[in-house]
């Protein structure tokens, strides 16, 4: 069966920035079946691999394998970038740390009120992000109550913020208060006109609004909160800010970011 890394435009993008900062590296799509990985993690390192990117179902399963976690990768429990330090692999996670470095183009996020549409694994990593970079608050709203109060769990447990969780049913009234309101959901992947339920009248110029969704990355959430005059941060950013992160720390280069774009845009047939 397949894991899925085929197609992934991953590969398109880090290449690019190896190509650009004219790094002799290769970065390789590899297709590992659950039971294969301890075998492909270990043959990694006897191969001299300076790291690699996970996705689903490995980003749990690799833990056990490694030699360590970072710190937020540990509190989300999940990996998605392994780089060899001092011989060894560790674990990180860059799905967080890439919405919030996209973030941060357009607003510091210590001391904000933030709602976060969804609970799952990108939901997680961002919650776990925000809460190590000080927001003053997050709202979790999702639909299934066990995930949405397993979320809010683990940030009490690990971090300062404070939580609340809200159960989602009907159009969400944001607060007036929010600076930030994140949709972390699946809705509008592939399907431009699904509307991500909220009280669009709610949206205040004032709010970032943010969207994890990046094919297509003009959702319809993001539309409409441009409409209501919201500055918007599509999905595009943080898959190429956690590109980004990874190339700069297997490769200690800091790559650039809008050669990386255009590569990714290039490779989802979305360049103009
Ligand atoms: P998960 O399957 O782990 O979580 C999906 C989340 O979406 C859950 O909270 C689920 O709610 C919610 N959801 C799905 N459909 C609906 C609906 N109709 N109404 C309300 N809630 C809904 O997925 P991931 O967290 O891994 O991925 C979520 C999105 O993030 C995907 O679109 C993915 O492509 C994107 N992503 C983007 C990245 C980037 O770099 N830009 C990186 C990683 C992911 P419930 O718990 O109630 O089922």
């Amino acid at each position: 069966m397949s894991q899925g890394a085929a197609g992934n435009p991953t590969v398109a993008m880090i290449q690019a920035a190896f190509t650009h900062h004219q790094l002799p590296w290769r970065y390789i799509n590899l297709e590992v079946a659950p039971a294969d990985l301890p075998a492909a993690v270990h043959g990694a390192l006897a191969m001299g691999f300076r790291g690699f990117n996970l996705s689903m179902p490995h980003k749990v399963a690799v833990i056990p394998l490694l030699a360590g976690l970072g710190e937020s990768a540990k509190l989300i429990g999940a990996v998605n970038c392994v780089v060899r330090r001092d011989g060894a692999f560790v674990g990180e996670n860059t799905d967080g740390k890439g919405f919030l470095t996209s973030l941060q183009t357009v607003i510091d996020p210590r001391g904000t009120n933030v709602v976060l549409f969804g609970a799952g694994g990108a939901a997680r990593a961002i919650a776990i992000e925000l809460a190590l970079a000080g927001i003053r608050h997050l709202t979790i709203v999702n639909r299934a109550m066990d995930r949405g109060r397993g979320l809010v769990d683990a940030l009490r447990a690990g971090t300062p913020t404070e939580v609340t969780f809200v159960p989602w049913s009907g159009n969400y009234v944001v607060p007036s208060d929010t600076q930030v309101l994140i949709n972390a959901t699946s809705i509008g992947l592939y399907a431009p006109e699904a509307r991500v339920p909220v009280a669009v009248e709610s949206l205040r110029p004032e709010m970032v609004v943010a969207d994890v969704v990046f094919n297509p990355p003009n959702t319809r959430f993001l539309d409409e909160a441009a409409a209501r005059g919201c500055t918007t941060l599509d999905g595009l950013g943080m898959l190429v800010n956690q590109g980004v992160i990874g190339v700069s720390y297997w490769t200690g280069v800091t790559p650039d970011a809008a050669v990386m774009r255009r590569a990714l845009e290039q490779a989802l047939g979305l360049a103009r």
